[in-house]
């Protein structure tokens, strides 16, 4: 009897395929199976209903897709949705669904917690506590394709953790989300967003295409060290050209940059003036996101005026820039608020009288 079955969640095309070779069969029945999962949520072996009976058996015997339990879901009144999901080893993630005009978003985590120490950031203030395995990645996708009243056409990696922290579960994850057989989302509609650490965006340019957003916050090294302590290893000077790199050779694509506004901290029009200059020759467009407060967080959010004045300023100078709408507020599905906050709150009042669904597994509601 085999002790550990392979969860083929974890799979993307290439694994599966491998998969199915190995237990002695055609690598096509590995590509009906990625369908069978991810186009029609199907994970029960005996409906998949043009794979021989007998591979069918071994299946049962040597696989499963183990989908993490939804413990709740959270609409909000702007339509943002928000999953709090739970792992096998009981571990807490959080998928924010974020319907905006003709798109519908999802950010999704790649780790629990975060190793790298930003200081606006509640997600830090939790820690790290381990990488996500490309199953529980894709699971947010699979489960969020299943339960939104409307079709899914962007995921960006937003959510908790570092997701070039966690590479090869992310790239693999990412291939699943772009692959016809799965989710074939362009690679338009797929985002990384990254603190920076810069070997790791050059190794993804060789492996991936997806679109490339960076935190960058700070205009320069002094101020950003201070609020992404990771520039210390990886300064402006080794970010910039590695962004530019990125997009080198396709002049429609552009690295979105993201830039939280701190009032007082880095929002000035000096501010503004040193990002102008810092970001000439990169494809860049800049993405302002007000400041989400946070309990003990130090930092409040730049007045709307600050944050309006100082994208018209990036504008004039011909930097694409716009406003990130803050969504999601009544249900703490802010960005950078996620988890810190759910966490806290799950283990102090959430259980039991807020849980509402429990998915289990095998496709019940519990
Ligand atoms: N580790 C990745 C993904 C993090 S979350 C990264 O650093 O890019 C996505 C974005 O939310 C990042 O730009 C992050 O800096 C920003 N963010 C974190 N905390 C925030 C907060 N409290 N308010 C607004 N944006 C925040």
């Amino acid at each position: 009897m085999p002790t550990a079955r392979t969860n083929l969640l974890d799979l993307d095309r290439k694994a599966m395929e491998a998969f199915f070779q190995a237990l002695g069969h055609k690598a096509f029945h590995g590509r009906n199976v990625l369908k069978w999962i991810h186009k029609h949520g199907v994970t029960d072996f005996d409906a998949m209903t043009d794979l021989p009976k007998a591979l069918r058996a071994t299946l049962r015997d040597v696989a499963e897709v183990v989908v993490p339990g939804v413990v709740l879901e959270q609409p909000a009144v702007d339509g943002t949705r928000k999953w709090l999901l739970e792992l096998a080893d009981g571990q807490r993630i959080e998928s924010v669904l974020i319907p905006d005009g003709d798109r519908t978003t999802l950010c999704v985590s790649s780790q629990v917690g975060c190793a790298l120490d930003c200081s606006f950031c509640s997600t830090a203030r939790q820690g790290f506590n381990r990488n996500l395995s490309v199953g529980e990645i894709v699971a947010q996708v699979w489960v969020a394709w299943r339960r939104s009243a409307r079709p899914l056409t962007n995921v960006v990696l937003m959510g908790m953790g570092e997701p070039l922290a966690n590479f090869e579960a992310v790239v693999s994850a990412m291939d699943v989300m772009q692959d016809d057989l799965a989710y074939g989302l362009s690679k338009y509609r797929v985002t990384l967003s990254t603190s920076g650490i810069v070997p790791a965006i050059r190794r993804l340019r060789e492996v991936s295409d997806v679109s490339l957003a960076v935190s960058l916050h700070a205009p320069d090294n002094a101020l950003r060290d201070e609020l992404v302590p990771i520039n210390r290893k990886y300064p402006l000077e080794e970010l910039l050209p590695a962004c530019a790199d990125y997009v080198a050779g396709d002049r429609r694509r552009k690295v979105t940059f993201e830039y939280v506004m701190l009032d007082g901290v880095n929002d000035s029009d000096a501010h503004a003036k040193a990002l102008i200059r810092l970001l000439e020759g990169v494809p860049a467009k800049m993405n302002l996101i007000p400041f989400n407060p946070f309990p003990a967080s130090g930092y409040r959010t730049s007045p709307p005026e600050r944050v309006e004045r100082f994208r018209q300023r990036l504008l004039r100078s011909g930097l694409m820039a716009m406003t990130r709408k803050t969504r999601g507020d009544d249900i703490d599905a802010a960005c950078g608020q996620l988890v810190g906050r759910v966490q806290d709150r799950s283990r102090r009042q959430l259980q039991p009288q807020f849980v509402k669904i429990v998915w289990r597994t095998d496709g019940h509601v519990a």
